[in-house]
């Protein structure tokens, strides 16, 4: 998802569109949700109807947005793309809806950020393709009711819990995107260093695959920094024992944690005494964003196992504690 940037050192930087696969076929993993959309598409083409609106959520970097242009290339529609931040105000999406061609489709980033003026005034846009504008104010208000071309709405979010029902329920096609195995970023890994022209051995690439907190841009990210470092410090083949010094100068562990992360472990350990703890004193105490820590940050701890939500907040769990080399609480010396 375009925005926020985490950990400058980590995740260097601009969105790589030389990596990002051009269509669904050239897209690696999340085969259960790549089948069921695949053939939603065929079946779109092959009727000549739009594509039903389809809603992606997950954590960050896990290929929303590559589906969400993948998608109309398959169908061979054009693409409009609009962030759910920047549309403050019913006449903001306007524009977007009116220009939308019959069949096209409508890419919305961050959908959980709409407000809720704006989500009202999508639903008849999505359900019947019309739309109701009122023109004036007061007693001479009147409502203009206008028809659209059918079109298809795809929207992506990190937080598909803060989605209202209605919306929700608008979306015929809801897929859930998982973190990525690590033979799934080897492929990608493979596939990328042919682009970037770098040579890389077999045991580098796995290296790289299973530090990458199970996400594709992490994975690009690092292997951007590797061929870096490859090219600077060394021949320009990625090793492992180049691919290894140069994770290490990131500050990625053997679990592909960054230092934002052993950040938040550690504080939860030594702070809160290992938890329970509230999310917002964590992001307080570790001045990071709360929505950096819920949406790009916890998912992969939670996900690994190393740190657990309770009712009362967060908790590090006994593995949590291993990886920081510590003992649990229970075996501390009172
Ligand atoms: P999101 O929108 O979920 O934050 P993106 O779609 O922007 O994530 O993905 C980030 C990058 O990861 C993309 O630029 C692309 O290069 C790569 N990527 C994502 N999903 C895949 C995939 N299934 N196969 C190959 N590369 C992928």
């Amino acid at each position: 998802v375009a925005g926020q940037r985490r950990n400058p050192q980590t995740d260097l930087g601009e969105e790589d569109y030389a990596l990002r696969p051009r269509t669904l076929a050239d897209m690696v993993g999340q085969r259960e949700v790549y089948e069921r959309i695949k053939i939603a598409v065929d079946a779109a083409l092959m009727r000549s109807e739009p594509l039903g609106h389809v809603l992606l959520d997950g954590p960050p970097g896990l290929g929303k947005t590559t589906f969400a242009t993948c998608i109309p290339r398959d169908l061979g529609v054009p693409l409009q793309i609009a962030s759910g931040a920047a549309l403050a105000a019913p006449k903001d999406l306007l524009p977007y809806l009116t220009n939308a061609e019959e069949g096209s489709v409508l890419f919305i980033d961050e959908i959980h950020r709409l407000p809720k003026a704006v989500e009202e005034f999508m639903y008849p846009a999505m359900e019947d393709f019309r739309i109701d504008i009122t023109l004036g104010e007061g007693l001479s208000a009147r409502t203009v009711n206008m028809n659209l071309r059918p079109f298809t709405m795809i929207g992506a979010t990190t937080r598909s819990g803060l989605l209202s029902a209605p919306l929700r329920d608008r979306f015929p096609i809801r897929e859930h995107l998982d973190f990525y195995s690590s033979d799934e970023l080897q492929e990608i890994v493979r596939r990328n260093a042919t682009k970037l022209r770098l040579p890389i051995d077999d045991d580098a690439a796995a290296k790289i695959a299973c530090t990458s907190r199970g996400t594709p841009r992490i994975v690009n990210n690092r292997l951007r920094w590797v061929r870096d470092y490859a090219t600077s410090r060394a021949s320009g083949t990625a090793t492992l024992p180049v691919t290894i010094e140069a994770l290490k100068m990131l500050g990625v562990d053997d679990r592909g944690l960054d230092p934002q992360d052993r950040k938040y472990l550690t504080t939860l350990m030594r702070v809160f005494d290992g938890g329970p703890a509230g999310i917002e004193a964590i992001a307080h105490t570790i001045n990071a964003a709360l929505d950096t820590l819920t949406d790009e940050v916890e998912p992969f701890l939670l996900r690994s196992e190393l740190v657990v939500r309770t009712p009362r907040g967060r908790k590090l769990t006994p593995l949590g504690y291993k990886h920081l080399g510590a003992p649990p609480p229970d075996k501390n010396p009172e």
